[in-house]
């Protein structure tokens, strides 16, 4: 597989660019799946899956001879947050802005397209562009898709960017490596009555306070501790806005995070138990949101990546501790495949993840079409050799 030509790049960047101007949040990326679709076609993928799991697509790039499947994955969606920067590439979509950089994961994924034109010696190479992870839907949703059995991978590799950490420096986690989080949605009704005689109704009030001091006690260690756990308390809403009537209905909203999927198990009891004890006299709903299992990294596959990053002399990292954030890729493990999720640096002093002056660091596409690459020519060869 030939690099990449300074022309190649040049028009990576560029249509990252292009993304960045476009965002288009979770279940919504027809556009950007549209332009995809568009790349990957010009490129002349062997075969294209669209509308998978939503918005998904997916390409694949086949050798003559018999082998693994080896899956790259990248995320298709911007997310919910105003942007504010002075790049002339800012987000033209009000309140949306690909600050999480999955316009830059995208392009990555089009670089290791672009090679592909040498096919593979054996095998094949699916890249995956998936819909909605930012809610934790899309990967399930692609998994549940009826045409997911021909492309089920028996590998599996995704990165994400890490700002914070030096740039293009290859983090590495076997194990472990982004914690399960879910969203707790309490719903708590009672009975209204006049403000001058509570006493004739039943108010959520003292259940909210007690479980808006009480929820949050479940956290407990560091995301070093297999047993770590995070509850944050997130929206609260009680009655309405007046001063004549003692209210009928509360609302919280809790995010619970842990480092294992046996863990998140156990603090939903814990959490539902704490409802239970304090909502005594009113109906209780509990809903459940952006559902993320946790990232478990296969050691074979993340070895195969070390190995890759090695051979290109990429400056590697064998992380301590997973990372506390989410992130929807470890679905793919749950589904049979040997599955990495890789954490490349975007840079020491970059702003953070979702924060509104973020912005992918373009240095970073190369690092990452490079590393890829490698890791399919050491796992399938290459056509031309
Ligand atoms: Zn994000
Ligand atoms: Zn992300």
């Amino acid at each position: 597989m030939q690099a990449l030509s300074s022309e190649q790049l040049d028009h990576l960047v560029a249509l990252r660019h292009a993304l960045h101007q476009s965002p288009e949040v979770s279940g919504e990326e027809a556009q950007t799946a549209e332009r995809i679709v568009a790349e990957l076609t010009k490129l002349g993928a062997d075969r294209l899956w669209r509308g998978l799991g939503g918005h998904g697509v997916a390409a694949e790039f086949s050798g003559r001879e018999e082998g693994p499947t080896v899956l790259l994955r990248c995320e298709l969606d911007g997310l919910p947050i105003r942007e504010i920067s002075d790049l002339p590439y800012k987000s033209t979509i009000p309140g949306k802005g690909h600050l999480c950089g999955h316009d830059g994961h995208m392009v990555s994924m089009l670089g290791v397209a672009t090679r592909l034109t040498t096919r593979p010696q054996k095998g094949r190479v699916i890249l995956l562009f998936q819909p909605a992870e930012e809610t934790g839907a899309g990967a399930q949703a692609v998994i549940d898709d009826p045409r997911w059995p021909e492309i089920r991978p028996d590998f599996s590799f995704a990165y994400h960017n890490v700002p914070g950490r030096p740039l293009g420096e290859v983090g590495l986690r076997k194990g472990p490596g982004n914690c399960a989080s879910r969203g707790m949605q309490i719903l708590l009704e009672g009975k209204s009555s006049h403000a001058a005689a509570p006493e004739d109704g039943v108010s959520p009030g003292p259940a909210m306070a007690a479980l808006m001091a009480g929820l949050p006690e479940l956290s407990c260690g560091t995301i070093g501790d297999e047993a770590f756990s995070l509850a944050t308390l997130t929206h609260a809403h009680l009655g309405e806005p007046t001063f004549g009537i003692a209210p009928a209905d509360g609302e919280l909203r809790v995010t619970l995070r842990s480092m294992t999927n046996e863990r998140m198990d156990a603090l939903m009891q814990e959490a539902l138990h704490r409802v239970e004890k304090h909502a005594l006299g009113l109906s209780v709903d509990i809903l459940w949101h952006d559902v993320f299992r946790a990232v478990v990294n296969d050691v074979e596959a993340t070895s195969i990546a070390r190995t890759a990053a090695g051979a290109l002399g990429q400056r590697c990292r064998e992380m301590p501790t997973p990372m506390r954030w989410s992130e929807d890729f470890g679905r793919f493990g749950d589904d049979g495949a040997k599955a990495a999720l890789l954490y490349l640096g975007a840079g020491e002093n970059h702003p953070q993840l979702h924060n509104p002056d973020y912005d992918f660091p373009d240095a970073l596409v190369p690092v990452a079409v490079d590393l890829f690459c490698q890791i399919v020519q050491d796992m399938l060869g290459s056509e031309a050799q």
